[in-house]
């Protein structure tokens, strides 16, 4: 069960080694979209150098417009794997459909569900009958309790290593992509013994604005944080003008640490 009246310990995720919860801060990091061998492997580098605990990036991509990057699909898949022979560090890639499932269950480390999916209760259930944790973002327009109701669906199926992610909200404000909702997160610390992250590069839309609200999220409890990094963010094909480069990373991974140390 996710809420804390059955379980008041906070739940630990353990992904190939690397907690998640219960005072272990861990943090996520790589490209929206896997684009090339070349990309993928170099960010890998660079992210792990800085402290990254896992690597993030998209091979199924769930794109506004049919027209826009849909992903590499399964080479995307192949590309993180070669990442992860390269550094070590686990992989975490979204799944959208249930047809996936076995090729996420034998690749993937972390298999995200995104922000659109949260509430394809099919989808969760499917996940939650497999062995891999879950990653759960926080659907644009969903309530806390929303979110915490589709970890249980995940749960009811046996599966109780569920992270979530709090990713930003649609509010009337238009100069940031999302509204980060720092509340949710002591609010989630609640109701919840679920490790809880923040994207603060999905919430802002802004490069520049990244480090300041990971900071603040680590500051209101967040068990860790995934970060959208570029080898080249001009030319990305997804969501460029969130990443930052390697070096802002790196940055942003020395004044977290002044607060709190990672894993
Ligand atoms: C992502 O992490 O690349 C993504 C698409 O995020 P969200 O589902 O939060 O929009
Ligand atoms: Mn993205």
């Amino acid at each position: 069960k996710a809420h804390k009246l059955f379980k008041p310990e906070d739940t630990i995720v353990n992904v190939n080694g690397k907690k998640i919860g219960g005072g272990n801060i861990a943090v996520i990091a790589g490209p929206c979209s896997v684009e090339s061998r070349e990309q993928i492997i170099d960010i890998a580098v660079k992210v792990k150098e800085s402290g990254a605990a896992m690597l993030r990036g998209g091979a199924f991509k769930p794109r506004t417009s049919p027209y826009s990057f849909q992903g590499l699909r399964e080479e995307g898949l192949e590309l993180l794997l070669e990442a992860k022979k390269v550094t070590g560090l686990p992989i975490v890639t979204e799944i959208m459909s249930a047809h996936h499932i076995d090729i996420f269950e034998e690749n993937v480390d972390v298999i995200q569900i995104g922000a659109r999916n949260m509430q394809n209760f099919e989808l969760l259930k499917a996940v939650g009958k497999t062995s891999k944790p879950i990653l759960l973002k926080r659907g644009l327009s969903s309530s806390v309790e929303e979110l915490i109701m589709s970890a249980e669906y995940i749960m009811a199926e046996g599966n109780n290593d569920v992270i979530l992610c709090e990713r930003g909200i649609r509010t009337f404000e238009t100069y940031t992509r999302n509204t980060l909702d720092l509340s949710a997160i002591p609010v989630i610390k609640r109701l919840s013994h679920l490790p809880v992250i923040v994207d603060p590069s999905h919430a802002t839309g802004h490069y520049w604005m990244v480090e300041a609200l990971a900071k603040a999220a680590i500051a209101v409890g967040a068990d860790g944080l995934i970060i959208e990094v570029h080898n080249d963010p001009e030319n990305a094909l997804c969501d460029g003008p969130q990443s930052l480069k390697p070096e802002k990373f790196k940055h942003l991974m020395d004044s977290v640490r002044q607060i709190a140390s990672i894993e």
